[in-house]
């Protein structure tokens, strides 16, 4: 049992415990105070005999003086009358006394006694009183007798009182317990009143559905989910959950308007429950997310059908002004019981899968696994550690590949290669956390932090005399795109006092071709400043060569995997072939990376390439081990790294 279920538990129990609390709390309170009234008026019984017992002494001393000659006062009529009221009101019950005259029935016995004791003293006192003096030795002994039987009324009445508070201090203990419960019980209460309370409000008051697609939204998702979860164990069955992300809206929403952006939207949202069974329910999560719940699976992999049928619903284009659209999405799947059973669970691990299928590059979907769990949260580590490294600024650092230029054999320039020493994990190559990096703004404070590193090793490289080495950065498509490459590119260079055109930025196709327009405004940008262009990766994008005749750059580079299938006759010479050729027809020059091989290298030569990089040079090195293998390529004699008119590798 999870604390959620034991708290509601607890809460139902608490719920029909509190009133009956409440009652004998107050039927406790009722009894207390009538104790309390009984218990003053006994206090006020014992009071009242020891007052008859000091009145029936006063009375005792005046007839003693009345017998040794002094004559008869006041002083008895006067005891008498208060000796006659408080003596009636204790029997009968006096208003103004405080009594009531109601009497246990002991001392109902012990007042009957008193009674004729009373009576005789009454005779003889009102004999005395009305100036028969020799009534006085009488009195006196009246007075005794009566003593002597009110002060055994007066311990019963005591006895009485003390049974009472006794049962008082019981009936007080009582109420505390009952006040201690109560209170322990409205705490536990509280929570799970609020959680009715709230339970309530969504169900007087249903979610409002989206205003976009008429979809309804996570909140009532997540209500019909818990049903599902529930009937589907009941019947043996499964339900599941797709979360359904649509691929690239953003860049959509960019280059055709939010309004097209919108009608995609609306037109999924159609589609996807046109695909889907009447029982099941699409909701809209957010801007560009959907869930759809499926009901009454028999076998969990059924819901990887429904995701391949809501992909297929996207093969017919839609429209977007005069444009078409072809959309995609990245779907994640998890299944109740298997992946969870708590809609907040469930839904969770959906998303863990869209985005899992969002980094397979989208356009496919995936079943949820603990495993992919645990991938997301190393993901979220490797971004926490990148943004400590990038404050730390200890753990990154710049290593420098060689690039050589065919023609002279001197090493032109170098490309700048991020590396991250981690504290715990040691050495990550960039293809392990730049990937991740993009995803985020994370790539943009690393882009800057490449850039004028790489700006410094220039200006120091200056200082020895290396003044002629060009040095190329690596610009993601993410920082290109954020608009302010010239910007960094500018101050950097400014900083480090050095010539702009010693930094090269290197951007792939797709960086390129997103927004045509804001792609040739920012390009111009750098070419204004000086700063020179390549194109990386050529050959594995889009290749469309219409827009390098479009935007201003300056270098092309062949794609490593055309390098490494370089042979006569192969498919990759002839690509390298005609990219070399179209390239010089556009006065570009043409840089071809990846070199590992002797062979390799002999083609390119042949087909006019201009520079070549790779590990048959050297790999990428720390800033000195470049300035040795610089020293070592330009000179002139046989220890250099020339071997029949070729570098072989150094490092
Ligand atoms: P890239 O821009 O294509 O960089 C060339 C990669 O190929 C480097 O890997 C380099 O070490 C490797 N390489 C060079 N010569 C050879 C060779 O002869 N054979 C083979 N097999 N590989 C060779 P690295 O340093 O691991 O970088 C991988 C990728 O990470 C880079 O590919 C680039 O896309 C990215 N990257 C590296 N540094 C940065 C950076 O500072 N900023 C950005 N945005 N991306 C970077
Ligand atoms: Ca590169
Ligand atoms: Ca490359």
């Amino acid at each position: 049992m999870n604390i959620r279920t034991a708290w509601e538990g607890h809460g139902r129990i608490a719920l029909v415990t509190l009133p009956l609390l409440t009652l004998a709390a107050l039927a406790a309170i009722v009894i207390l105070m009538n104790f309390r009234a009984d218990q003053d008026e006994a206090n006020r019984r014992i009071r009242i005999a020891d007052q008859q017992i000091a009145i029936s002494h006063v009375i005792s001393e005046a007839a003693l003086e009345i017998a040794a000659g002094d004559g008869v006062d006041d002083t008895i009529r006067n005891s008498l009358v208060m000796l006659d009221r408080d003596h009636y009101g204790l029997r009968y019950g006096n208003a103004a006394l405080g009594v009531s005259g109601e009497h246990s029935a002991t001392a109902e016995r012990a007042f009957a006694a008193v009674e004729p004791v009373y009576d005789e003293l009454r005779s003889v006192a009102d004999r005395l009183a009305a100036g028969d003096e020799s009534a006085a030795p009488a009195v006196v002994d009246a007075t005794g007798a009566f003593r002597g039987s009110m002060a055994g009324l007066r311990s019963l009445l005591v006895d009485d009182a003390s049974k009472r508070s006794a049962t008082l201090l019981r009936v007080e203990v009582v109420m505390l317990l009952l006040a201690f419960l109560t209170t322990v019980i409205v705490f536990i209460l509280a929570p799970e009143v609020k959680r009715r309370r709230e339970e309530h409000r969504k169900l007087s008051r249903p979610s409002r559905p989206d205003h976009l697609t008429g979809l309804i939204r996570r909140d009532p998702l997540a209500e019909r989910l818990q049903y599902a979860i529930a009937r589907s164990a009941k019947l043996d069955e499964y339900a599941s959950v797709l979360v359904v992300d649509v691929d690239g809206l953003t860049e959509i929403n960019q280059r055709f308007g939010h309004a097209a952006g919108d009608r995609l939207l609306q037109e999924l949202a159609t589609r996807f429950k046109e695909v889907v069974r009447a029982s099941d329910t699409v909701a809209r999560l957010e801007d560009d997310r959907f869930a759809i719940l499926i009901e009454g699976n028999h076998r969990a992999e059924d819901s990887g059908r429904v995701a391949e049928k809501l992909m297929a619903a996207l093969e017919l284009p839609t429209a977007a002004g005069a444009h078409e659209l072809h959309p995609s999405v990245s779907i994640g799947i998890a299944v109740a019981p298997l992946d969870g059973t708590h809609p907040d669970d469930l839904l969770e691990n959906a998303e863990v899968a869209m985005v899992s299928a969002k980094q397979l590059g989208g356009d496919t979907y995936q079943y949820y696994s603990p495993e992919l769990k645990a991938l997301t949260r190393g993901r979220l580590e490797m971004l926490d550690g990148l943004r400590r490294a990038l404050s730390s600024d200890k753990q990154l650092r710049l290593a420098f590949q060689p690039k050589v230029d065919l023609r002279s054999g001197k090493v032109t320039g170098a490309e700048a290669l991020i590396r991250w020493s981690h504290p715990e994990q040691g050495e990550i190559l960039p293809g392990e956390f730049i990937p991740f990096a993009e995803e985020t703004e994370v790539i943009l404070g690393l882009g800057e932090w490449v850039i004028e590193r790489a700006c410094r090793q220039v200006a120091q490289w200056d200082t020895i005399g290396l003044d002629q080495l060009q040095v190329s950065v690596n610009v993601s498509a993410r920082q290109f795109r954020n608009g302010d490459l010239a910007e960094v590119v500018a101050k950097a260079v400014a900083d480090a006092g050095i010539e702009a055109s010693r930094i090269q930025v290197e951007l792939t196709e797709g960086a390129l071709v997103d927004d045509i327009d804001r792609a040739r405004e920012t390009l111009a940008e750098l070419q204004e400043l000086g700063v020179t262009v390549a194109i990386d990766d050529f050959g594995t994008g889009y290749s469309s060569l219409s827009y390098l005749k479009r935007f201003p750059i300056d270098a092309l580079k062949i794609d490593r995997s055309f390098v490494q299938e370089l042979s006569p006759n192969s498919n990759e010479a002839a690509i390298s072939t005609a990219i070399i050729a179209l390239a010089h027809s556009l006065d570009l020059e043409v840089v071809a990376e990846g070199v590992e091989q002797a062979h390799q290298l002999a083609m390119l030569e042949e087909l006019g390439c201009d520079t070549v990089q790779g590990f048959l040079f050297a790999k990428a090195l720390p800033p000195a081990d470049l300035e040795a293998f610089v020293g070592m390529a330009s000179s002139p004699n046989a220890a250099a790294p020339r071997l029949g008119g070729r570098y072989v590798p150094s490092y």
